[in-house]
């Protein structure tokens, strides 16, 4: 397997080098709004700590990104007034894994709405600003 390429897209958004829409932070993972959303409210759950994807990630850092897209997936539902939660995650190339470092995708869904294809359009920044704050206040209110 290739090894962590620490030039990747998220890297950056995690050193701050590149700016997200962030819902939730802690000591070991960041979680922020997919720019191509397949939903309203589509985010990705990342640990801090360098992990390509399930296959090299230390079993403490999965757990622990796992249990952040729970507290996602629960505040999505009430935030979205979704009827229900596709969790998704991508190993390698042939797994359908495009970004280099290891994420969630929470996608909260509505009964009979199909998801959009993977980035197929760029959200406007200020309907993911609004998101972001919508989502990131249900967390808070836990
Ligand atoms: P995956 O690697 O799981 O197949 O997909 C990567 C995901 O990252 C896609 O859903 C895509 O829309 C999202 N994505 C790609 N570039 C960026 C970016 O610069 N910022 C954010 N927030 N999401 C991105």
């Amino acid at each position: 397997m290739p090894s962590y390429d620490p030039n990747n897209i998220f890297a950056k958004i995690l050193s701050g080098e590149l700016p997200c829409h962030k819902v939730y932070e802690d000591d070991k993972a960041l979680a922020f709004l997919d720019i191509m959303p397949r939903a309203p409210g589509h985010t990705l759950v990342l640990p801090k700590a360098q992990a390509r994807n399930i296959l090299d990630i230390a079993p403490d850092d999965l757990a622990h990104v796992m249990a952040v897209a729970q507290k996602i997936a629960k505040a999505a539902m009430t935030a979205f007034e979704a009827d229900g939660i596709t969790v998704q995650q991508f190993n390698e190339g042939a797994g359908g894994q495009v970004v280099f470092h290891l994420h969630v995708h929470v996608i909260p869904r509505k009964a009979g709405v199909p998801m959009k294809p993977p980035a197929a359009e760029k959200e406007k920044p200020d309907v993911l600003a609004d998101c972001a704050k919508k989502l990131a206040a249900a967390i808070a209110a836990g």
